[in-house]
């Protein structure tokens, strides 16, 4: 399995972080993809990535609910990042507003200059939505051309908004712990999307899935994403991994 969205330079793991990468690595998880949040995590973004080479990689980016009053200079600075360090992606990015709608404007110019660095960089891009999905949307369609590619984060989203990613070459949904919530959603949806359009990934140490939900969420427990999807699809849980670890790395390389 490959994890496409994991915080595990977070805080929350700074005292257990190698019993819990031992435990990812036990479980099947081949490698670990880590979204950035702002310049405040940068650090212990590269900690980790170098603590576990050639299983965690980094991406670069400024999470929307991180654009404040300065977010051009937060930007400067982590564009500069991208001259001094190789990524695997550009994120995580989008719009959120379900904590701050006060700054949309702001979210779009810092998301839209971001993906337009995605396209120079030829990166994927990670996208963060949070009900702001026809927002999110109208920005990847009007920069969409063939170097634009990534992930839905966290897709939680309805039929119709699902049909909106697909009808994107080179867009995945990534499919994380609410795809175990007995009402997510995602149960009704998932039947039309094809797993070849899928990512998996924890978003730990957020949205555990069940049997754990309510605790620590982490790595490892991408075991029951990829349970829950065989189930859904009626496929076994080889080909759920095969499948979905084929797509990310088509999407994030080797
Ligand atoms: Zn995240």
């Amino acid at each position: 399995m490959i994890n496409t969205h994991s915080h595990l330079f977070d805080t929350q793991f700074d005292a257990d972080r190698d019993a819990v990468v031992a435990r990812a690595m036990a479980a099947g998880v081949r490698r670990i993809l880590m979204p950035n949040i702002d310049v405040s995590t940068i650090e212990a973004l590269h900690r980790t990535e170098a603590a576990y080479p050639d299983y965690c990689f980094a991406m670069m980016g400024l999470h929307p609910t991180s654009v404040s009053e300065n977010y051009k200079q937060e930007l400067s600075c982590i564009e500069k990042m991208f001259e001094v360090h190789d990524y695997r992606a550009v994120g995580e990015i989008g719009l959120d507003l379900y904590w701050d709608q006060s700054r949309l404007s702001q979210q779009v110019d810092a998301f839209e200059t971001q993906i337009q660095w995605s396209k120079l960089l030829e990166l994927p891009i990670m996208i963060h939505s949070r009900n702001a999905f026809q927002q999110v949307i109208e920005s990847v369609k009007k920069y969409a051309d063939e170097r634009l590619r990534g992930v839905f984060h966290s897709f939680g989203g309805t039929l119709d908004e699902a049909k909106q990613v697909l009808e994107l070459p080179g867009f995945y949904l990534g499919i994380n712990g609410v795809v175990t919530y007995k009402n997510g959603g995602l149960k009704e949806v998932l039947p039309f999307v094809p797993l070849n359009r899928l990512v998996i990934e924890t978003d730990d140490p957020y949205l555990t899935p069940v049997p754990y939900r309510g605790k620590r969420n982490e790595p490892a427990y991408l075991a029951y994403i990829s349970r829950t999807l065989s189930e859904l699809y009626q496929v076994s849980v080889e080909e759920v991994n095969h499948i979905t670890s084929a797509n990310a790395t088509l999407l994030f390389g080797r």
